[in-house]
């Protein structure tokens, strides 16, 4: 059905303006000051945007949705998480494929793809996990790059499980630099962490508070440092995922400054809760484990800084779903089987509206830039996705700023049984979210199509 968008006011990362929109099929076809709806298809469906922002889809760059990881499955799968995101004005999303150390790569990123198909409500592409790299399974990751994943994802930490050794690190970071596909990376060091976790454990300390003094910011700056130099030594184009830290956001601008292709992200947990949640008394700090782990306050302010001053490229999730009961609590006596993550793709836009743009701590322009464009012309969407641009796909988001409410499990779509914000006070929310054309959410209710998503090819940029 064709779609007029009347009456709103447009930003994007770099424009502010009044104008209708007019989409015809899945794309934006007209911008103009004033659509007369009568020069219009009959039944064309009119979405009133008075008084409302009108954004670009929003993306996130950094989920976890099929998930198998620390004995357990993630709670979400593509029908729940999708309408999360939607609800939250997110419209792409970049998933993790992560397969165990002996898995095919192939297999997984046909096992990862067959887990979205037909379950997608929003558009979707993969980074793809290099957790081994021997010589055989290169040819795997020409195909799986050829297939339209024009990203690698690498992990320094997890140690026995998703970590590369130094001379696979090496080998894989080599042929994305021949590939041109750009490697993301989980960045702390997985030896340091390994050892003060059996410290910690040794010394009677089990508890979700001791998960961040097993992993401090010394080895989340040591991992991204490790990264950058490998990076400098082979020209390859880096991405330091969730990037949590003072520390480590200084590493990579050190790296930066002597040349290196490096982008930062950061994830919404770590700029709004901080340390002293995860040592919540009663085991409730475990809701709060993730990995960097939540620090000291004094970072956050560091983190707006760096997205204000667009140091820090993007705001992601890395949503990971893993329910208090039953799956959290499989840490109990040991805070290293508490499964890492704290779910957040339906609440990020409007935290990072509530508590960036009305806090002053950013424009809405760089919010647009953080949490959509920057991810789009990043990982090879732009100007497909990330734009308000004749041609571009239809994802727009319909923004009423006036919204008032709170965050909370209530309304919330994600399958996990509690929420990181819960009765947090929320100014603003999506009144109307479209993908390629179709509304997808209404005021806060999911009314699209599971199974709309479509896989997003991408040609390796870097
Ligand atoms: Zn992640």
């Amino acid at each position: 059905m064709p779609l007029l968008i009347q009456g709103g006011r447009l930003i994007t990362a770099t424009d502010d303006y009044q104008a209708d929109i007019y989409c015809q099929g899945e794309t934006i076809s007209r911008i103009e000051p004033a659509i007369d709806p009568k020069t219009l298809p009959p039944g064309t469906e009119v979405v009133d945007a008075a008084g409302k922002y009108v954004f670009p889809g929003f993306i996130d760059p950094h989920v976890h949705i099929y998930l198998p990881f620390m004995g357990t499955y993630a709670a979400d799968d593509y029908a729940s998480a999708s309408k999360a995101a939607l609800a939250g004005g997110t419209t792409t999303l970049i998933e993790m494929i992560c397969p165990g150390p002996t898995d095919d790569p192939f297999e997984a990123f046909e096992l990862w793809r067959s887990k979205a198909a037909g379950l997608a409500a929003v558009d979707y592409t993969f980074h793809m996990s290099v957790v081994r790299f021997e010589e055989h399974v290169r040819e795997q990751f020409r195909k799986i790059v050829a297939s339209g994943v024009a990203s690698f994802k690498v992990f320094l930490a997890y140690k026995g499980a998703l970590n590369l050794s130094d001379e696979h690190l090496f080998a894989a970071m080599k042929l994305a630099k021949e590939l041109g596909v750009i490697v993301t990376a989980h960045c702390e060091n997985a030896d340091a962490i390994d050892a003060l976790q059996r410290a910690l454990l040794a010394a009677g300390r089990t508890g979700p508070e001791w998960h961040g003094p097993s992993r401090p910011p010394t080895v989340e700056a040591d991992g991204v440092h490790h990264l950058c130099t490998f990076a400098e030594l082979l020209g390859t184009h880096v991405y330091t995922v969730h990037t949590s830290c003072d520390a480590a956001v200084r590493e990579a601008l050190a790296a930066r400054y002597r040349g290196v292709n490096v982008w930062i992200e950061s994830v919404i947990p770590h700029f709004l809760l901080d340390e002293t949640y995860a040592e919540r008394p009663g085991f409730e700090g475990a809701k709060y484990v993730m990995s960097p782990p939540l620090r000291a306050k004094a970072n956050q302010e560091v983190l707006w800084n760096g997205v204000k001053s667009r140091a820090i490229s993007t705001i992601a999730t890395d949503h990971a779903p893993f329910s208090f009961r039953g799956q959290k609590d499989m840490g109990k006596d040991a805070f290293t089987k508490i499964p890492n993550g704290i779910p957040s793709v339906q609440e990020r836009v409007d935290l990072v509206h509530t508590y960036g743009v009305s806090m002053e701590r950013m424009s809405l322009h760089t919010m647009v830039d953080a949490c959509s464009t920057q991810a789009a012309r990043l990982f090879g969407l732009y100007p497909r996705k990330g734009a308000i641009r004749l041609g571009s796909d239809a994802d727009l988001v319909v923004y009423d700023p006036a919204y008032r409410g709170t965050f909370g499990k209530k309304g919330s779509y994600s399958k996990v049984d509690y929420n990181a914000y819960e009765g947090w006070e929320r100014l603003g929310r999506p009144s109307a979210v479209t993908v390629r054309g179709a509304i997808q959410v209404k005021d806060g209710e999911f009314v699209g199509t599971i199974g709309r998503g479509q896989f997003l090819a991408r040609e390796a940029t870097h």
